[in-house]
This record gives C-alpha cells, structure tokens and sequence, in this order.
C-alpha cells in the first residue's frame, strides 16, 4: 500500500517578532514543524538544522523506530552545532510532524509544545502532546486548558530538540483513511486561534495551500503575537503498489529554512503537484504580505 498525500504550507514571522524562528519542512513523505528557541540567532538556526536534517535523513521514516532514529540524529546535529559556537549554547528547537508509513498509517511524533492534529469527520483532534509546563498544571488538574492558552508561563517547554543528549518524543503510529486531514503547527497558530475556531476553518475545500494560508493570516488577524506556521496534509488516496516500472522515488523536500532566505522574510507556501503521481514537482509561491492585506 501507498498513502497518495497532497500538501500546502505557510509561515510567517507575525506582527511582532523581529525574525521568524520557525522552520517548516513540507514532503514528500515527512512533515515538520519547528519552532527554535535560544538568544541572538539560535532559535533559528536550531529549526534550521532541525528541518534540513529531517529532510535528509538515509532511508525512508516509514516505522516508529525510523522516526526515533531520525529524531536522535538531528538533535545531535543540534546539540554539536551548539557546542562548538558559544553564541548558540542554549539554542533548541519543538517540533512536530507526521513521516508517511508504508501501509495505511503514518507516524506522528513531537517534542514540546509544536502541534499536530488530525482533522475527521468534522472533528479536530490532538494527536501530538504538548511538552510544556501549562501542559503538565492542565493535566495535573491546577489548571484550565482555557487558562492555559494565556498563561504567562505557557511558551515554556519541558522537552525539545538540542537540549541533551537523550530526547523524549512522542512517536504514535496513526492508521489512517482517504479524506483524513493533518494539521501541523507551532505554537503561535493555537495561541491565536482554539481548537473550535481551528476546527470551522479546516472544514473547508478551499485549495489546500490557500487553506495554509489562511490560517497563518488567521493567527495574525488574532494578534500575531509569535511566529506561527502551518502544515496540512490530505490523505487522497491509499493505493496498492504494483510490480510494473513505477518511479516512486522521493521528490525533493520544500524546505523553508534558514531564514537568511529573503522569501521567509514573507508568507512562503509549498504547493505540491502529483501530476504524473510519483513524481510530483513542487514550486514556491510566495503570497502576499497577510499583515498587509486588508
Ligand atoms: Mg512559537
């Protein structure tokens, strides 16, 4: 079996961050997003090295194992990047994403407080875990998720890429269906927007990378208070390989990382083509401004 996806990505540096410390990485098979933290430029190197070495893992992600594996290579890659700069000590990164399996399932995996969700039905359910310290008052019961969402402590993360040497991620594989949606994003989308509002806008046909974008202007409209950026991921179809010549080699991986990249600085969306199937070319689009939009 092959699990056929179409995607469409977004982000944006907010209206009041300096510089966008997330980093995205959209396809063919894996899906991310990090989200960097640290002093002068760490925050965004650490996503940068965190997505780029995501994308560049030896071998398909396509078991659990895979994904802890892949996930243990990039946090060295981030913990030596840090040591061997005193200006990066500190640096880290979240993430969240979900690597496309080989039968009728993908695997979801995250470390601190980077979402993704699984939009069914109608019904918009986390299946990340938030690694956070709010996240642990609210299921320690001292505190309400609605309190949770503006509580002053709630950007600070328990878990996180580059932070020592043994991670603790979440890494759940999720059978899934034909019209199943995925939601990855960081923490700047759901700090704008709750799960009610999330839920009305990704039940939706607009194009999907129209659909990225919108929630990435939503969270601006709502203040736009962090970086925030935005994954969705359809399940098309789930078909059966045959035997005859079909290329099914990886297309190359969207990217948007680092953020030296003058189109960051703007709204960047990745927007696959699956026509032929197997060897679907992506392009960049950069949109409009959303801060500018009226
Ligand atoms: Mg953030």
């Amino acid at each position: 079996m092959t699990i056929e996806v179409r995607w469409g990505a977004a982000t944006h540096q907010g209206r009041v961050r300096s510089s966008n410390q997330d980093a995205v990485l959209a396809g063919p098979t894996v899906f991310a997003v990090a989200d960097g933290m640290g002093g002068h430029a760490g925050g965004e190197i650490a996503s940068a090295i965190a997505i780029a070495g995501l994308a560049s893992v030896d071998g398909p992600m396509d078991s659990a194992a895979r994904v802890v594996a892949a996930l243990d290579q990039v946090n060295q890659e981030v913990l030596l990047r840090a040591r061997a700069d005193t200006d990066l000590r500190g640096m880290g990164t979240t993430i969240a994403g979900i690597a496309i399996g080989r039968d009728d399932a993908v695997t979801v995996f995250n470390l601190g407080d980077a979402r993704a969700y699984r939009f069914r039905d109608h019904e918009l359910v986390q299946v990340s875990e938030d690694h956070s310290v709010v996240a642990e008052m609210v299921r320690d019961g001292s505190l309400s998720p609605d309190a949770a969402r503006i509580h002053p402590q709630r950007s600070v993360v328990t878990r996180a890429l580059g932070i020592s040497e043994k991670i603790e991620p979440l890494v759940a594989v999720h059978p899934v269906v034909p019209g199943d949606r995925f939601l990855l994003c960081s923490d700047g989308l759901f700090t704008e927007i709750d799960g009610a509002g999330l839920a009305s806008m990704l039940d939706s046909d607009e194009p999907i990378e129209r659909l990225a974008q919108q929630l990435v202007e939503g969270a601006i409209d709502h203040g736009g208070r962090d970086n925030v950026s935005v994954v969705i991921v359809d399940v098309q179809s789930l078909e059966s390989v045959g035997g005859l010549d079909e290329d099914t080699s990886p297309t190359n991986p969207v990217v948007v990382a680092p953020s030296d990249d003058p189109a960051r600085k703007g709204l960047i969306t990745g927007v696959p083509s699956f026509d032929p199937p197997g060897s679907g070319s992506l392009r960049l689009v950069e949109a409009c401004d959303p801060t500018e939009a009226t």
